[in-house]
């Protein structure tokens, strides 16, 4: 077997084809741990915000005994009034409980806001729940998707890999280190067309004694340029006259 341009473009499909499956099974659970990321922040969020409610809730229960022990405070203010007799006494006690009623009344509206708050954040917690959950099994889903499919991207990345290996049987022995150094270097990128005169590459023009090289096939053509293996396309390969090389 020879490096001809239909050989090295098989070789190149090939490398395309494995750098394909890579990326297809590094980004799956790349795109997963980003997901899982989002669902802790989210989980982090809820447990805050049912902290916050319990928080809210233990302020509330707080208040509620203030206002009862102000209201006990007034009860007996009251019966203290009744059995007053002097008149200062009794208007002192009067305006104690004025002033007493007026406190009461800031901690009442104070009950409210709370309650108001609290009913404002058991609201969000049920959506932060809800969407928590459904987050969860979407992670879940995706991770059992992922794994499904890694094991048989992997197989056939065996599979490919193994055929880049026997494909690669047509580079000349002279020729396989510098070989191996662009793949290594560029990758699926490694290999480029010649179309029209060009580099598909970089789309830097070949001399006419590359295209002959190229025509005449057997070694490898290296673009000056960019330093890719150069093949014929099949359009410029059939300008030749060479047909299917
Ligand atoms: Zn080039």
């Amino acid at each position: 077997m020879a490096a001809t341009a239909s050989n090295l473009r098989e070789l190149h499909e090939m490398h395309q084809r494995a750098k394909a499956l890579r990326d297809r099974l590094g980004s799956g659970p790349r795109t997963l741990a980003t997901r899982q990321t989002a669902l802790a922040a989210k989980q982090a969020a809820l447990i805050d915000a049912r902290k916050a409610l319990q928080d809210a809730k233990a302020r509330l229960k707080n208040k509620e005994v203030q206002l009862q022990g102000q209201q006990a405070k007034v009860d007996d203010l009251n019966v203290k009034l009744n059995a007053v007799k002097k008149n200062e006494e009794y208007k002192a006690i009067q305006n104690q409980i004025a002033h007493d009623k007026l406190s009461m009344g800031k901690v009442e509206d104070e009950i409210l806001e709370t309650m108001t708050s609290i009913e404002g954040q058991i609201a969000a917690i049920a959506i932060l729940e809800s969407e928590a959950k459904a987050f969860e099994v979407e992670v879940a889903t995706m991770k059992a998707q992922i794994d499904s499919q890694a094991g048989a991207q992997k197989t056939q990345l065996d599979e490919l890999d193994r055929g880049i290996a026997a494909a690669e049987g047509i580079i000349p022995d002279d020729e396989r280190e510098r070989y191996r150094r662009t793949v290594k270097q560029r990758g699926a990128d490694a290999l480029a067309e010649v179309d029209g005169n060009a580099c598909s590459g970089c789309y830097v023009s070949v001399t006419s004694q590359m295209v002959n090289e190229l025509i005449n096939g057997g070694g490898l053509t290296f673009c000056k340029t960019c330093g890719r293996i150069l093949y014929l396309s099949e359009d410029s390969l059939a300008a030749s006259g060479r047909g299917r090389n």
